[in-house]
């Protein structure tokens, strides 16, 4: 496999389920030298017919996590095919990772392709409140995985479990927290602090 995009510049959104990586990445990935990849986005985008689509969806649809090795092949073949199309432009653009690494299996493998300069810890202890989110997130996006209180409580376990020790995985000083319970417009402004602090930013 190419290795077009090693040591290019990333930024790691790290949070439980709920606490708004997707809805910051998605923000921060409209402005000019940001490009926004959700792994949950790419396995949602897979064609449902396909095997490999199925096998993901059952994993995603019970909340748990797909294999490492699945995942990684999957994440880094998009992104190879976004830099091939133009879409992505890893010498003009912070990768703002959302939902990879989940592990630190992940955290190392994709520490061979891409170059994770700081880790924002969305952090969210309550997690009754994420399942309030959620289940409002399940009727304004239709997710299945976000419609079964069991499913999304095992998606809590899971992250508890396997997604957090990639925070000491990468150290604090690596490290951002933000407190995710804030107004959304509050953490943008934290999250935008953060990266204009620590020069994770491109000259366009
Ligand atoms: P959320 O962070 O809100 O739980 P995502 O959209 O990021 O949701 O992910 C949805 C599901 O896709 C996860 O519960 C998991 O099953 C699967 N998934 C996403 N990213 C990964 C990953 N890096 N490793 C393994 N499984 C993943």
């Amino acid at each position: 496999m190419s290795t077009t995009a090693i040591n290019k510049p990333a930024l790691l959104l790290i949070g439980a389920p709920g606490a708004g990586k997707g809805t910051q990445g998605e923000t921060i990935g409209h402005l000019p030298g940001y490009f926004h990849c959700a792994s949950g986005d790419i396995f949602r985008a897979l064609d449902k017919e396909s095997e490999l689509g199925q096998k993901v969806a059952a994993y995603s649809n019970a909340g748990n996590l797909v294999p490492d090795e699945i995942t990684l092949e999957i994440v880094q073949t998009q992104l190879e095919a976004w830099v091939a199309d133009g879409t992505y432009n890893p010498e003009k653009e912070v990768l703002l990772l959302d939902g990879i690494p989940r592990t630190v299996n992940q955290a190392e493998l994709i520490s061979k392709f891409v170059d994770i300069k700081r880790v924002i810890h969305l952090s969210c202890p309550d997690y009754e409140a994420l399942l309030v989110r959620m289940k409002k997130r399940a009727l304004d996006k239709g997710r299945p995985d976000d419609a079964q209180e069991e499913v999304i409580r095992n998606r809590f376990s899971v992250y508890e479990a396997e997604t957090k020790p990639i925070l000491e995985f990468f150290g604090e000083d690596k490290v951002t927290t933000i407190d995710a319970q804030q107004h959304p417009i509050q953490v943008l402004n934290e999250l935008t602090q953060a990266l204009l602090d620590h020069s994770l930013y491109q000259e366009l």
